[in-house]
């Protein structure tokens, strides 16, 4: 929603002290007159009634100046987009029906025939194949490591209109040299688009470093307990008009009950990232000490490669652990197997926690050996730790170690 005259809200520009991210969450894009309803309602309605002044809206192309149609806006829709904006310190957001049509939209929008996309070597599969495969449509796919500035700005060419990162990776947990990348996009006046999807807003606002977009599959931790599909773009007004507009002809606009639920979600996001931080952190030392355990990734571990990079981009370290077990994927297997409250799902960033292994999920239908070129071993184990209580966690997983001996 653009432009639907000024929105009243709570919380107040005026004031001196900008309003914390807890304190955002819960009231960015609510309700704010006398006479309307404290949350914002679920407007489940396909269209708007319309009057003259509507139809000549409409005719000039202005039917983003009000209700018209729900795949061109709806107002429960838009509540979520200002709280995501409002979370992300960007001036704008779209929401979307999932993380893969933020990501189409976003490309499809800023990118035409001739045009090039540089990205990260290390991107969720969905994208990375979303990419390869824009070559019918001429769209030209780079990849680079996203850890290294200097490479990205050596595979910045002529041509080149967006530059695709990711705040931390699956499941390797590797982190972009965000600063350093976006100076020299902006250089040569490429807008870089940061997939945060793991961070959140609440442990990283890549707009405050730089990039002009910010995506997020709200299926994650935005919706955060794994009964919704959904997706936002947030970011500067100029490229978010092109992301919107691609949207709507795509038709990748969520339903009005979903927004309402990633609204929802996102009342206790600090609540739940600060838990999933301390979780987090919590199992990442817990594994680095038990001698089942060959190797740990985690940006919150002194271990990590990037652990001077993690604590000057992250506010937390989040809940994505991974960790390679000893005995390869038989006792990757064994683990799973003997887990009670770690469950096993394709998905990540809910409330409870669960392990997967990326050699039988999300990589497996890349050959062994490519996997392990990508740092990927078949012991491979990944954790989305929930918010449960960390004892508890604690004993499972012990339990899952001890059951992986062969
Ligand atoms: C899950 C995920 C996506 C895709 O999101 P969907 O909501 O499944 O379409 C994109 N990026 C990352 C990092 C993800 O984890």
């Amino acid at each position: 929603m653009a432009t639907h005259g000024r929105r009243r809200t709570r919380l107040d520009p005026g004031s001196r002290r900008k309003a914390g991210p807890g304190t955002r969450a819960v009231h960015a894009g609510e309700p704010a007159r006398a006479g309307e309803p404290l949350t914002v309602p679920i407007y489940q309605s396909s269209a708007f009634l319309l009057d003259r002044p509507a139809y000549d809206d409409i005719a000039a192309g202005r039917h983003q100046a009000r209700w018209v149609y729900t795949r061109w806006g709806n107002p429960t829709a838009a509540a979520l987009e200002a709280k995501v904006a409002a979370l992300e310190g960007c001036p704008a957001a779209v929401a979307v029906s999932s993380g893969m049509a933020a990501i189409s939209a976003t490309v499809l929008g800023l990118l035409g025939r001739g045009d090039r996309v540089l990205a990260s070597r290390d991107l969720y599969g969905g994208t990375l194949g979303f990419l390869r495969g824009l070559g019918a449509r001429g769209i030209a796919a780079d990849l680079a490591d996203q850890a290294d500035a200097a490479a990205m700005g050596r595979a910045m060419r002529k041509g080149t209109r967006l530059v695709f990162l990711e705040s931390i990776t699956n499941p390797l947990l590797r982190l972009p040299e965000l600063d350093g990348i976006a100076a020299l996009a902006a250089e040569r006046g490429i807008p870089v688009a940061v997939d945060n999807t793991f961070a959140t807003p609440v442990n990283l606002r890549p707009f405050c470093h730089g990039s002009s977009l910010v995506i997020h599959s709200a299926t994650k931790y935005l919706g955060g307990h794994s009964d919704l599909v959904a997706g936002v773009v947030a970011g500067a007004d100029a490229p978010l008009a092109r992301v919107r507009a691609a949207n709507e002809e795509l038709g990748g606009t969520p339903d009005p009950h979903t927004a309402f639920l990633v609204s929802r979600g996102i009342k206790t996001l600090q609540l739940r990232m600060q838990r999933h931080n301390e979780n987090g952190l919590a199992v990442a030392r817990l594994l680095e000490g038990h001698p089942r355990v060959a190797r740990v990734m985690y940006p919150g571990l002194e271990s990590h490669p990037q652990h001077a990079l993690a604590r000057r981009l992250l506010d937390g370290f989040g809940g994505m652990v991974s960790f390679e077990i000893r005995g390869g994927l038989p006792a990757a297997m064994r683990f799973l197997r003997s887990l009670r409250l770690f469950l096993q799902a394709a998905t990540l960033g809910g409330v409870e926690s669960l392990a997967t292994v990326p050699a039988l999920t999300s990589h497996a239908h890349l050959p062994p050996a490519e996997r392990r070129r990508m740092g990927i071993s078949d012991g491979l184990v990944r954790l989305s730790v929930g918010i449960e209580d960390i004892g508890d966690l604690v004993e499972d997983l012990e339990r899952g170690l001890r059951g992986s001996r062969g």
